[in-house]
């Protein structure tokens, strides 16, 4: 059986991190799982409860399964931020292989004992399943925003990491580390990039000695990537990039065959549209 925490475990010892990339769709799931097995690198398909909601829960937990089994291939499904016990509790029930449970909009205390309480309850459903908590503020929102948030004052605090990972037993930290959900317009515009807080990476690392993920990976500086990476990080969540490609792919066969109905004539533009930019960032994550 694949398991997605040897599969993390063993990455962190070949010091690559696994790419997390969120589905709303079958377009996206094809192009994700294609690059994947072209290169031939684990991957994690997120969907956060707006994804689910769209997809429905126990059918995107089902099709990424059907992928692992059919092709024995080390893909897995996370259900990303999950913001209420119930719709954690519904994930691990439909057979997600891990659950960020993101209290993060709270103070400390609250966000210590909801994460806590949620680990407990997901665990009782299955042991082996991986749960995340979030500390610090990454913002809301894959998508393209007009204006940079103010991110200084968000930034996690090693000490504070240590203890809400004591208190709570997660398995996985996110933490705010310079990075944001969705992109700015000059990003997509590829004129700006984001850059990150090595330094605090490293020192949440070494104070926590917990897997960490890296979310709002879109837009990054590659540079920085790789420096986040050999700095602790063993997830790196890419959303914005996805649906920009998706959008663009789907625009394109349009504008090409305007006459076109058939679905499965279209939306291979998409799927290779998406594909070309999960293949660069698989690349990069593993170290090649
Ligand atoms: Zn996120």
């Amino acid at each position: 059986m694949r398991l997605v925490r040897d599969v993390l475990e063993q990455a962190q010892k070949n010091g690559i991190a696994i790419g997390h990339f969120n589905i709303s769709d079958l377009v996206l799931l094809k192009a994700v799982f294609d690059a994947a097995r072209e290169l031939n690198l684990p991957i994690v398909v997120g969907a956060s409860q707006e994804e689910r909601n769209f997809m429905g829960v126990r059918q995107i937990a089902t099709l990424v399964q059907s992928l692992r089994e059919d092709f024995d291939f080390s893909i897995f499904v996370n259900a990303d931020h999950t913001h209420s016990l119930p719709k954690a509790v519904e994930g691990a029930r439909a057979g997600f292989d891990a659950i960020v449970f993101d209290a993060s909009a709270l103070p400390f205390e609250e966000n210590v004992a909801r994460t806590k309480e949620a680990v407990e309850a997901l665990k009782a459903i299955n042991p082996l399943i991986l749960v995340e908590g979030e500390l610090g503020d990454i913002g809301t929102g894959s998508q393209i925003h007009d204006k940079a948030p103010d991110l200084l004052k968000g930034l996690t605090n090693p000490e504070e990491a240590k203890q809400f990972v004591d208190s709570t037993g997660i398995d996985i930290l996110a933490p705010a580390v310079g990075n944001m959900h969705g992109m700015l317009k000059s990003m997509v515009r590829g004129e700006k990039k984001k850059h990150l807080d090595i330094a605090r990476i490293a020192q949440i690392k070494s104070a926590t000695q917990v897997l960490l993920t890296l979310h709002g990976g879109s837009g990054t500086d590659d540079e920085d990537l790789r420096k986040a990476i050999a700095a602790g990080i063993n997830i790196v969540h890419v959303k914005t990039e996805l649906r920009v490609a998706w959008r663009h792919g789907l625009e394109g066969a349009l504008a090409e065959r305007p006459a076109e109905i058939v679905p499965y004539k279209i939306l291979p533009f998409a799927v290779e549209s998406v594909k070309r930019v999960v293949l660069s960032r698989l690349n990069l994550f593993g170290g090649r």
